[in-house]
């Protein structure tokens, strides 16, 4: 009994102040208007026994108040809820367990955006692992072949020479890639804005895939827009974002044409790559700029794509404030654009 009333007590600490506050001025109100000291001692005495009294009660009303709080708090470190409609508190703790509910549902959606990341690297992790053994593992076939005795035949040692090469080749790209995508991830991607001048600037770069396109019989055409014309943006990360989509239109088409062009609106240009190649699967368009997502991988390996192409466009578009759009029908072409401020 002693030590509950002790424990109550040693809750309500926290209240003394203000009680001998109290107690205090009640003595001087006491000490004012009564002349009789044995009535004022009498009366503070009851005044003193009355304030314990409620501190008791105050004490034990908050300790029983900090359990059910406690209760609560130990049952969201063992993980007890799923659901933050699990959460009761007593109605005089209302206040408090809506807050309490919003701290669970921040924390359960935190630990599912890291487990989710954690899944995301581990995927990453497994996919770099198996794109790096692909090409090496073809270079070391190759070498292998050439050691045992094929290097002496004069038939097929070039034709094993260019093969590792071309692997070589692949396998720098995607390290490139890889880079960039790392780069770009761990928001060391400097980005520097300003104007220029795009009618030059995409006529250079179309021009430099002029003999890749020829290669392959494509015709390959930009649409020149009028001469003063300014954007703003990163020249440098926007060339990037041209050559991953000029490339991929030459990539991806058989035969026909590939076109380059630019559509003024108010405040704004848009730059559209356009092609009549395979064109993408509707089911496959919102997922062609993940990592590593490729709609005929055998094809997009033949032609040395790495598959991170439009994940890094994807995120340099972004930086600009605007969105990369797809339209695309299976067998006739695709059309990759994006807006840029004027
Ligand atoms: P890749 O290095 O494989 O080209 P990307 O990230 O650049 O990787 O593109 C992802 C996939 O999107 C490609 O593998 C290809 O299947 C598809 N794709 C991209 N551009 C085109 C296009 N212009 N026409 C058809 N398919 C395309």
């Amino acid at each position: 009994m002693l030590t509950k009333i002790k424990s109550n007590l040693l809750s309500a600490r926290i209240y003394f102040p203000e009680v001998i506050l109290f107690d205090f001025i009640i003595f001087f109100i006491l000490f004012i208007f009564i002349d009789n000291t044995y009535a004022i001692l009498w009366l503070l005495i009851i005044q003193i026994i009355l304030s314990l009294i409620m501190l008791g009660y105050i004490g034990k009303k908050r300790s029983l108040e900090l359990d059910e709080i406690k209760r609560i708090i130990n049952n969201i470190r063992k993980s007890e809820y799923t659901g933050s409609d699990e959460i009761h508190l007593s109605k005089n703790l209302s206040a408090i367990e809506e807050d309490i509910k919003k701290m669970f549902e921040k924390t359960k959606s935190d630990i599912e955006y890291l487990k989710r990341l954690e899944r995301i690297r581990t995927e990453f992790l497994a996919n770099v692992s198996h794109e790096l053994r692909t090409p090496i593992f073809a270079i070391q076939g190759y070498i292998e072949t050439l050691l045992n005795g094929a290097i002496n035949d004069v038939k097929v040692n070039k034709y094993f020479l260019e093969k590792a090469n071309t692997h070589t080749l692949n396998l720098n790209n995607l390290l490139n890639d890889l880079i960039d995508i790392s780069m770009i991830e761990s928001g060391e991607m400097k980005m520097s804005f300003r104007y220029f001048n795009i009618n030059d600037y995409l006529q250079t770069i179309v021009n430099e895939f002029q003999p890749m396109a020829q290669e392959k019989n494509i015709e390959l055409i930009y649409h020149p827009t009028h001469e003063k014309l300014q954007f703003f943006g990163d020249k440098n990360k926007l060339r990037q974002v041209m050559i991953n989509l000029i490339q991929n239109a030459i990539k991806y088409t058989e035969k026909g044409k590939v076109e380059v062009l630019v559509e003024e609106e108010q405040k704004f240009g848009r730059i559209i790559v356009r092609d009549t190649g395979y064109g993408i699967p509707e089911n496959d368009i919102s997922r062609i700029f993940e990592r590593f997502y490729r709609v005929d991988k055998a094809r997009s390996r033949a032609v040395g794509g790495t598959g991170l192409g439009l994940a890094i466009v994807k995120h340099i578009v972004e930086a600009h404030g605007s969105k990369i759009e797809v339209k695309s029908k299976l067998d006739e072409g695709s059309e990759f654009s994006f807006r840029l401020k004027k």
